[in-house]
């Protein structure tokens, strides 16, 4: 019996994973090593790790708690239920895990342009996180992403970090007249032409090749389409979502059931990877806060 399962060995679970180990408290913490950023170089905005690779970040993370007797398993956990004070976990193995109190630190994926060559420049010239990578776009040719109306917003503030701005509705044409006149106001372009490809050179985007052969000079592309739970624990254990898709969670990162704590990008709020291990962080705090009642005589 754990006093903690923590699912997730991102930011959010390793921080979690610290201030449990901290509090002398018998933690396992499961992880199927697929992190939201690891199609990145360059892990920015996070004080002290400004720019380091997200890898090392998290093999950094993980040797900083060998001291405080962590155990880590590097396996995909299947299923989770709860029933009278107690979680039980399956992993892909077929093993079981029970613990008093469980975090869900299991992030989120990213919902990606449908378009050739995405795959190959996502996380080097191709961003959905202005704070995260607009500074290294600063006055480059920037391309927005956005079919139908979906652009518009992330167009705009992308003024902030260029001149050069234009938004590619690759094929529809659904901005309205108000739209439109927001755009231009701003000095934001508008192509509607469908996309054919994106051509690019190790993993910088180059060129937009649209269906009439012409091909748009552009530094590095933006979208907003959404994103989805990597893991489908939560739904399991009966989360309540918000309407965008994440966990609502209470004051300092409990859920609606009973020991069930989330944090980072699986629970509501801002996507960084500060915000996740500080959320890991309170997580873990709140959790060690509710054993010690459990246990005071
Ligand atoms: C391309 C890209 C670039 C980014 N750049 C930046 C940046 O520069 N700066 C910044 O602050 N943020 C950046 N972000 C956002 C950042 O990646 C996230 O905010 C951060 O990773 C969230 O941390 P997390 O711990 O909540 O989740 P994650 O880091 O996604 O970690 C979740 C972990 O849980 C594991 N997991 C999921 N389900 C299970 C399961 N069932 N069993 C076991 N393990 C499971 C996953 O394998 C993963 O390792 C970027 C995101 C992307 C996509």
């Amino acid at each position: 019996m754990y006093d903690v399962i923590i699912i997730g060995g991102g930011p959010a679970g390793l921080n979690a994973a610290m201030l449990l180990g901290r509090s002398r408290r018998k933690v396992i913490l499961f992880d199927s090593g697929k992190p939201r950023n690891r199609w990145s170089v360059n892990m920015n905005g996070f004080l002290t790790s400004d720019g380091m690779n997200p890898r090392d970040f998290i093999q950094k993370g993980r040797a900083e708690l060998t001291k405080y007797g962590i155990e880590i398993v590097d396996t995909a956990v299947e299923t989770a239920t709860y029933s009278k004070g107690e979680f039980v976990v399956n992993d892909v193995d077929g093993k079981v895990y029970r613990s008093r109190k469980l975090l869900l630190a299991t992030g989120l994926k990213d919902n990606l342009p449908e378009l050739e060559g995405v795959e190959e420049m996502y996380g080097k010239s191709i961003h959905h996180c202005p704070y995260c990578d607009g500074w290294e776009s600063r006055d480059k040719a920037i391309a927005v992403y956005g079919p139908e109306r979906k652009g518009i917003g992330q167009a705009l503030a992308m003024k902030t970090w260029s001149d050069d701005v234009t938004l590619f509705t690759d094929g529809t044409d659904s901005l309205t007249r108000a739209d439109k006149e927001l755009l231009e106001r701003n000095e934001v372009k508008v192509c509607k032409e469908k996309i054919t490809r994106l051509e690019g050179a190790d993993g910088m985007l180059q060129h937009i090749v649209l269906s009439t052969g012409e091909k748009r000079p552009q530094g590095a592309l933006f979208f907003s389409l959404g994103t989805q739970q990597q893991s489908d624990i939560g739904k399991q254990l009966g989360c309540e979502f918000t309407s965008k898709g994440v966990i609502k969670t209470r004051k300092l990162q409990h859920s609606n059931i009973p020991g069930l704590f989330v944090a980072g990008d699986a629970a509501r709020d801002m996507q960084m990877v500060v915000v996740a291990a500080a959320e890991g962080a309170k997580a873990g705090v709140a959790i060690n806060m509710d054993l010690q009642k459990e246990d005071r005589k």
